[in-house]
């Protein structure tokens, strides 16, 4: 038979399927799954007291109701998670799921600009399906991609995650970063230059950053991330104004990476919708981030990794150095957060994780990172709710994500202890849930029968 022919059948076939004439006709197709998820504690995402003897009543991927003791109706499957907290989905607002860079070969840098030379983008998607399975099982149901993705590898992600091809967190995302000439590399020469282009797109001129926003929104981008400073150029506050009104009109936030002085006034003045990293932050800007309702996303990195640089890193005297210079960043990472959540500046979550941490998955590393303001000494509810309600507030998804409440989406994780007491509760994830579908269940594990030994 040619494959012509085939082709025919297959038609035949689906034409019938589709029409219901190859099948008796069926009866009334049944309503969605209705699911009730029991467990001992709830945090809403906002609430800072937790709802004891919790019950969240599902129907297929929506909430129906939260509360306390609720009556479970008939046809309804109980899944009993027992002594543990439930939550929202975790949500982190600064990812880069299509970079791993491998510390120690040659420096962080030079292997960044070799990653982005060598690897095309279909390669660093499917690099992305990997780090989004990782960062699904740790309870992290949805991102925003904020660049380093090639030529909009993070679209095909998010894409393939929605139609169920892959399996992985909901993806905000927004496409190649816009920045000041150079993109974020090291001085490359000029026949290579080029290769910026594959990473960032760079701008100069307010037509320029009109054009690219454009571009981005035609793309397909969720969102816009502008380096406002790369260590040899500044993007204008001219620049940064029109960046902010067309992604604005189109109902887009825009995440301004800023690491000086001048940057954060220019991004504050403009009013992008969030800072990243803000690894410098004037006592005057603070007034005006609380005043234009601009998050503060910190990047703070978790004390405790700096005493866990391995020794392919180098000899004992190197990784104390290094570790110093870690705990020196961290320390100062926590002066800005107290000081910013202290004049009023919401947090939002972001873990900042493009780095592979040897022995660990990027969900475990990426938890960690989130919850690290927690080391700061914002409260464990602030820490949590820069995780869940104000970070989907910053995605524009408050509708459907971030909280535990009626109509929203089934995005749930629990984890074993108290969140609201100790952080650390967050690296035991016994349940995720994603869109109303069970990805962890850790007590199946429990269950599961016991391999019979080998003979
Ligand atoms: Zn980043």
């Amino acid at each position: 038979m040619t494959f012509g022919s085939w082709r025919a059948v297959w038609l035949v076939v689906g034409v019938l399927l589709s029409s219901g004439l190859a099948a008796p006709a069926r009866a009334q197709a049944p309503g969605p799954a209705k699911v009730a998820v029991r467990a001992a504690r709830l945090f809403d995402g906002k609430n800072a007291k937790p709802l004891s003897n919790a019950v969240v009543l599902l129907e297929g991927n929506r909430i129906q109701a939260v509360g306390s003791n609720l009556a479970i109706p008939e046809g309804t499957r109980v899944l009993d998670l027992g002594d543990v907290t439930l939550m929202p989905g975790l949500i982190d607002t600064h990812s880069h799921l299509l970079l791993n860079v491998e510390m120690g070969n040659g420096g962080e840098g030079s292997s960044m600009e070799l990653i982005i030379a060598r690897m095309s983008t279909a390669e660093r998607a499917l690099l992305g399906a990997k780090m989004g399975r990782e960062l699904l099982e740790a309870g992290v149901t949805t991102v925003r991609d904020v660049g380093n993705s090639g030529v909009n590898g993070d679209l095909a992600l998010r894409n393939a995650i929605q139609r169920g091809w892959v399996e992985g967190p909901r993806i905000s995302a927004c496409t190649r970063a816009l920045a000041a000439h150079g993109g974020q590399f090291g001085v490359i020469q000029q026949p290579v230059q080029g290769l910026i282009e594959q990473e960032y797109v760079t701008v100069t001129g307010v037509d320029e950053a009109r054009r690219a926003v454009r571009q981005a929104v035609y793309d397909g981008a969720d969102c816009i991330k502008v380096i406002v400073d790369n260590g040899y150029n500044f993007l204008s506050v001219e620049e940064l104004k029109v960046i902010v009104e067309e992604a604005h009109r189109m109902k887009r936030p825009v995440a301004a990476h800023t690491t000086k002085d001048e940057s954060i006034r220019a991004a504050v003045e403009a009013g992008v919708d969030s800072i990243e990293h803000g690894y410098s932050m004037p006592d005057d800007v603070l007034t005006p981030m609380v005043r234009k309702r601009i998050f503060l996303v910190p990047t703070v990195g978790p004390l405790e990794v700096c005493d866990e640089f391995p020794p392919e890193l180098g000899d004992a005297e190197t990784r104390r150095a290094m570790a110093e210079r870690c705990r020196k960043l961290a320390v100062k990472g926590y002066e800005r957060t107290r000081r910013a959540l202290a004049a009023g500046v919401r947090l939002a979550a972001g873990s900042d994780m493009y780095f592979a941490v040897p022995g660990m998955t990027r969900g475990e590393t990426t938890v960690r990172a989130l919850s690290a303001s927690g080391e700061a000494g914002v409260p464990p509810v602030d820490v949590l709710r820069s995780m869940t309600a104000n970070a989907a507030e910053l995605l524009r998804m408050q509708d459907q994500v971030g909280t535990l409440e009626a109509g929203k989406l089934a995005d749930l994780v629990a984890v074993k202890g108290d969140p609201l007491k100790d952080l650390k509760a967050l690296r035991q994830v016994r349940f995720v849930m994603k869109d109303g579908q069970v990805v962890v269940d850790a007590r199946e594990a429990q269950r599961a029968p016991v391999a019979a030994p080998p003979r």
